[in-house]
């Protein structure tokens, strides 16, 4: 059975706008969750799509599908260390947090996030 996406809040690290991502959990005992895509917040949602709230666990990652931020393109997302939201990476060995204005250098895996409420 496929277990329902979970939605995250992303901001663009570049514009800053508020974006939310989908999450698809992979098959398997040890949760690995991608994104799979990411949208502006004022799309009309998913049914259910508020109804997802708490902590994921597991590892994150990009899908191979996934296309970039609808705002910079950027193809994958960190966590920031200082407010703990999750923002657009280009990939490069640093970020900018589009929630804080945090910035620097990106030094370890995402290991959990917060669901959008
Ligand atoms: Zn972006
Ligand atoms: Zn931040």
């Amino acid at each position: 059975m496929e277990h329902p996406p979970a939605y995250v809040k992303i901001a663009c690290g570049t514009t800053r706008r508020l974006l939310i991502g989908r999450f698809r959990r992979l098959p398997g005992e040890q949760p690995v969750w991608e994104l799979t895509t990411t949208f502006a917040q004022s799309r009309q949602a998913d049914p259910g799509e508020s109804a997802s709230i708490g902590e994921l666990t597991g590892t994150f990652g990009p899908a191979a599908t996934y296309e970039g931020c609808p705002q910079c393109s950027a193809r994958s997302f960190v966590k920031c260390g200082k407010c703990q939201r999750l923002s657009c990476w280009t990939g490069a060995g640093w970020f900018s947090c589009g929630w804080c204005g945090d910035a620097g250098p990106v030094n370890d895996r995402i290991r959990s996030v917060s669901q959008a409420d």
